[in-house]
């Protein structure tokens, strides 16, 4: 079997309390049925503290505390558990988070969520074209997709790789070609006829489509159930100043160009962590959909920093990705919500939403 993961994967570690954002504040953390049996055999008052730390029921979790801080979650950032029986005694959520993984046959796709800073200071690390890198294991296949689609789905995604990194084109242009080649490859896996060897023309959009475009993408998000306040905040300011942005946003990227292959990074990402569930069902312009839109979304959180302190940094775009992750990525509800509306609401289709970010 085949193991592909992103060039930075092997260097991440946790920050642990160096970490301004501690992923076990916020979360409802399930417990996995192995663990379950580890933490009832704990010895000691530590053993009783952990139980007490346990909400049992269908799904035991982990109990929070004020301020939604997981119960093991010491003031000084360290956890408890780990610090008392080692991080092999660590829940399968907490031993793996924030990585990620995707398996499609004899392919397992590995990488690590943008919800998570060190991962973002990573992704971020290094401006040339972000790559991944396989290594063969002996593991056995998964056999769970039809090795035709995938074959289809596969070449798709790589010709979206190859468009996205194209550095001689602006990223927006980039970004209207991958949707469109999408959309023309989406009807070939539907009609079963060979990927599009060419990408389609597009038409430009016009001012007032751009506009409703930002617009209706700033709703989307801000109808979400909102994964924490400080969501809710960002996401009704960027709302209620949608007109503002959009103006903005062509000024904030003439000013900016020396960062904007972040952008690029962040559209590969998206792209690798969720084409490919077209694999099991045909279907992949939502998933470029998703990177479209988290481009998009993520320049106008930043534009709204840059409008409002002068500059950006690179710890502000961390901070705008990262939030923008945690609300997208990690509930299945918005997820969806947003797949179906690149399907259902003509001004996010997501050629119009990759027509928004200015050339
Ligand atoms: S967000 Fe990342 S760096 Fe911070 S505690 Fe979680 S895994 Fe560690």
């Amino acid at each position: 079997m085949k193991i592909v993961k992103p060039r930075f994967y092997d260097d991440f570690g946790c920050i642990a309390d160096k970490c301004t954002d501690n992923c076990c504040i916020g979360w409802e953390i399930d417990i996995d049925p192995a663990a379950m049996a580890r933490f009832g055999k704990a010895e000691g008052a530590f053993g009783e503290k952990l139980r007490c730390a346990i909400i049992n029921g269908e799904q035991p979790t982990f109990a929070n505390t004020a301020g939604e801080r997981c119960a093991l979650l010491r003031e000084d950032g360290l956890c408890e558990l780990v610090l008392n029986m080692g991080e092999d005694a660590l829940c399968d959520i907490c031993a793996l988070h924030p990585r990620f993984f995707g398996r499609y046959n004899d392919i397992e796709e590995a990488g690590l969520g943008l919800c998570c800073e060190e991962v973002c200071r990573l992704l971020f690390s290094d401006s040339s074209p972000l790559s991944f890198v396989e290594e063969n294991t002996e593991e056995p296949s998964f056999d769970n997709c039809d090795e035709e689609l995938l074959c289809a789905v596969l070449s798709a995604r790589e010709r979206v790789f190859a468009l996205l990194r194209d550095r001689s084109l602006p990223l927006g242009e980039r970004l209207r070609k991958c949707a469109a080649f999408v959309r023309a490859a989406q009807c070939s896996l539907d009609n079963g006829s060979p990927l599009p060897e060419n990408v389609p023309e597009t038409a430009k959009l016009t001012p007032n489509e751009r506009r409703e475009t930002v617009a209706a993408l700033l709703k989307l998000l801000n109808d979400g159930e909102p994964l924490n306040d400080e969501w809710t905040k960002k996401s009704s300011e960027l709302l209620s100043r949608a007109d503002e942005l959009y103006n903005a946003l062509p000024r904030f990227f003439e000013e900016n160009r020396g960062t904007l292959w972040q952008y690029e990074h962040i559209a590969v990402y998206f792209v690798y962590r969720h084409f490919l569930t077209g694999a099991s069902d045909g279907e992949i312009v939502s998933g470029m959909g998703l990177a479209a839109a988290a481009v998009l979304s993520v320049a106008l959180a930043d534009c709204m920093t840059w409008l409002d302190s002068g500059s950006l940094s690179e710890w502000d775009r961390i901070c705008n990705v990262k939030l923008y992750s945690k609300q997208t990525e990690y509930s299945e509800e918005v997820e969806q919500q947003m797949r179906d509306a690149f399907w259902d609401i003509p001004e996010l289709d997501p050629e119009k939403i990759a027509g928004c970010v200015p050339e």
